[in-house]
């Protein structure tokens, strides 16, 4: 009792002597060697012909074990990234920083990556860290043990080795998953410090798992969340995506809020957080990606922006719109001054940029349906996006029902349905009177006159 208190307490630090591994048996995990893919068992078993240490590692054997399907399967081994190059036919050595190798078995990519030590007197040298402790470099191959230590939560160090279908478990993750509880691996302060992304792992991780975050790293979350801002943007990015796409969304954010993760962290997740208008039709997207992402459809990240983002740009457009600009050039200044405001913290990417545009400028072409604009609107890039994200917007009652239903009717219908359904010419001038009428009556949830 005492040995486990004080190896976590010490965390790390007792990691350079770490105490024997549980290695716990089949009987006791019930993980069955069929859960695991059959692209990821012959890595691992051929690696293993070949003498190495080698073992399933991580999220996968975490997952598994909750009753969840993992995303992928990786792959921890003593061997070098050459010595995994040379077993197998189909690979190449990724990364240069840290490199891992990808083995191809038939359509599965399973990453290979070789244990990684820390620095230090084993390490052989010091970390590279920024001011705040950040770690910058962390490129030292060590012991399994080590491995383990350097890990973030105690779930996420379990080794599963297929061959003898035992789990090897240095700092009691089976116990504190089945107890609900996700728990740093050595002391949450110092993880925190040198990856703030942890904070966030943390949230999400445990939204997934359903787990609690154990007070010890959950207490230093909101005085330490500032650390955030030291990240690089497109590190940011790849995790508030897969913070927004692993399935649960709507309890991540959450929980974010909870833990006082959300404020001057960066703009999108004040946004989402704290924007009143916006609320429901941010809850309604969050809640539909969850939907989709359980039922396995793809989720991209630019519809995901754009629904997190659209109440942003409508409260930029409206005063324009207002004002007397003209509506579609005001619509195009109000997405550009959103987009430039995300920018400088999160790397929202070119292409994702450019599809968000895209389903934003379609909406207010959804009211033309008359003539030949429906049509020019069906042959958009991005048609299939913006009308789902029509249909949210018709949920979150921002628009007319009967719009939705004339587009999905419009959608379905033949050749001479669509031509019927097709709305008769207004004449130019009293219309453009009544819609300016209209748009001065409007509030700013309801743009697409
Ligand atoms: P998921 O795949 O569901 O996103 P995961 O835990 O597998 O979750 P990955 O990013 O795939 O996340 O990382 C694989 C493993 O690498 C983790 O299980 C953990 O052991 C380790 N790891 C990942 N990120 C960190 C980190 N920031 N600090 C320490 N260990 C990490
Ligand atoms: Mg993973």
């Amino acid at each position: 009792m005492i040995r486990k208190f004080i190896s976590r307490v010490l965390g790390r630090k007792a990691a350079g002597k770490p105490s024997a591994p549980a290695v716990i048996a089949v009987t006791q995990h019930g993980l069955q060697r069929d859960d695991i893919s059959r692209g990821s068992r012959r890595t691992v078993e051929t690696l293993q012909e070949s003498g190495y240490q080698a073992f399933i590692v991580g999220g996968a054997v975490r997952d598994l074990l909750a009753g969840l399907k993992p995303k992928d399967f990786d792959v921890a081994t003593n061997a070098t990234p050459e010595q995994v190059r040379h077993c197998f036919r189909r690979s190449r050595i990724i990364g240069r920083r840290f490199q891992i190798v990808h083995v191809s078995m038939g359509a599965e990519t399973i990453e290979v990556t070789t244990f990684r030590g820390h620095h230090g007197e084993n390490g052989g040298g010091k970390a590279l860290v920024d001011e705040q402790g950040r770690v910058l470099r962390d490129n030292v191959f060590g012991s399994q043990a080590e491995d383990a230590a350097r890990r973030d939560f105690t779930v996420n160090a379990l080794y599963y080795d297929p061959s003898s279908e035992t789990i090897v478990d240095y700092h009691h993750g089976v116990a504190d998953l089945r107890q609900k509880t996700l728990r740093m691996i050595g002391e949450p302060r110092t993880r925190y410090r040198e990856d703030p992304v942890r904070m966030l792992r943390a949230v999400r991780l445990a939204a997934k798992l359903g787990l609690s975050i154990d007070p010890e790293a959950r207490h230093p979350i909101r005085e330490m969340s500032s650390l955030i801002e030291n990240v690089p943007p497109s590190r940011l990015l790849d995790e508030i995506l897969k913070l927004l796409t692993c399935g649960h969304a709507v309890r991540c954010v959450e929980q974010l809020r909870q833990e006082g993760l959300h404020h001057g962290l960066f703009p999108l997740l004040d946004v989402i957080l704290d924007q009143a208008s916006g609320e429901r039709f941010v809850a309604l997207a969050l809640a539909s990606t969850d939907r989709r992402v359980r039922e396995g459809k793809p989720v991209s990240p630019g519809f995901l922006f754009a629904t997190l983002l659209w109440h942003e740009v409508l409260a930029r457009w409206e005063p324009l719109r207002v004002a007397g600009e003209p509506l579609l050039p005001s619509l195009f200044l109000a997405m550009d001054e959103v987009l430039d405001g995300q920018a400088e913290k999160l790397a929202i990417t070119r292409r994702i940029s450019g599809d968000i545009k895209d389903i934003w400028a379609l909406q207010p072409r959804f009211e033309q349906r008359s003539g030949k604009r429906p049509y020019g609107i069906l042959q958009q890039p991005r048609f299939k996006a913006a009308y789902d994200f029509l249909l949210l917007r018709v949920e979150a009652g921002e628009v007319e029902r009967e719009v939705g239903d004339w587009w999905s009717a419009f959608l379905a219908a033949s050749d001479e349905g669509r031509a019927a359904m097709l709305l008769p010419q207004a004449p130019a001038a009293p219309r453009r009177r009544r819609r300016r009428r209209a748009a001065g009556e409007r509030s700013a949830a309801s743009p697409a006159e």
